[in-house]
């Protein structure tokens, strides 16, 4: 795999026309949703409005851990920094954090313009008009292991649908599962949603080894694949391991 682009700690450099880039990594696969196994760069953006109790990607969230870890690169950087990866794919997902909080319309113009395939991860808390333009939305709404579906949580997500299905962009769910609170939880969204391809994902705990990583997502796994086999509302919904915890655990930029 290759290295990710180190980034450096330059984030209140002034410059409007620029973002804040966590890191930008790949050739990589996408171990999740509809683009599982997929070939893709990944661009990482540094914000969000949540602060999930499992997030496995808080360098991104806090707002010190932005501050420190993010730079600033403008659309005409973020696309050397691609362009400077070894060539592979031409899919390109954008995440987070929460990249909904920025206006990243250029971006996506730019990359659609020069080939490439334009994914976006969000747990649909914002719209923005430029999210209806990619080529693939990911909508991700957090369960309730998440700390994160107090009522204004959730009429945020349900107006967000709202607009997603108003754009007419092409969606899917990817809902994360770590017990049946969430697993009933995620058969309620997909019931309300029934329109729009489902897939659930095993949560992985952070801070484990290697090996115990492994051995939780198996059962956790199990359990879920289980669970889902055996409830008739949830026959259209597809389940997934998260494919990057399988081969890399929890490490970084890959
Ligand atoms: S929405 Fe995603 S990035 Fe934000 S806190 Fe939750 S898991 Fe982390």
């Amino acid at each position: 795999m290759a290295a990710p682009v180190k980034t450096r700690a330059r984030v209140d450099d002034g410059r409007a026309d620029a973002f804040p880039v966590i890191e930008i990594f790949g050739p990589t696969i996408q171990g999740e949703g509809p683009d599982a196994g997929r070939p893709a760069y990944f661009v990482r953006f540094g914000g969000c409005d949540y602060r999930c109790s499992w997030c496995d990607s808080l360098y991104a969230v806090v707002p010190a851990e932005v501050r420190a870890h993010a730079e600033r690169l403008t659309v005409a950087e973020i696309g050397t920094r691609l362009a400077d990866l070894p060539v592979g794919p031409s899919l390109v997902i954008l995440s987070g954090g929460n990249p909904a909080l920025l206006e990243l319309d250029p971006l996506v113009t730019d990359l659609q313009r020069t080939g490439h395939e334009v994914a976006v991860e969000t747990q649909g808390s914002r719209w923005r008009d430029w999210l209806g333009a990619v080529d693939r939305l990911v909508i991700s709404p957090k369960p309730p292991s998440s700390g994160m579906t107090d009522e204004r949580r959730v009429a945020e997500f349900e107006d967000f649908m709202v607009s997603a299905n108003e754009s007419g962009v092409t969606s899917a769910l990817k809902i994360v599962v770590f017990d049946g609170v969430d697993l009933a939880w995620a058969e309620k969204i997909h019931a309300k949603f029934s329109q729009i391809p489902c897939f659930l994902s095993v949560g992985t705990d952070q801070e484990v080894d290697d090996e115990s990583t492994i051995a939780m997502l198996r059962t956790r796994f199990r359990w879920l694949a289980e669970e889902v086999a055996r409830r008739p509302a949830l026959v259209n919904v597809r389940v997934l391991p998260q494919l990057h915890v399988v081969a890399w655990g929890t490490a970084r930029g890959v």
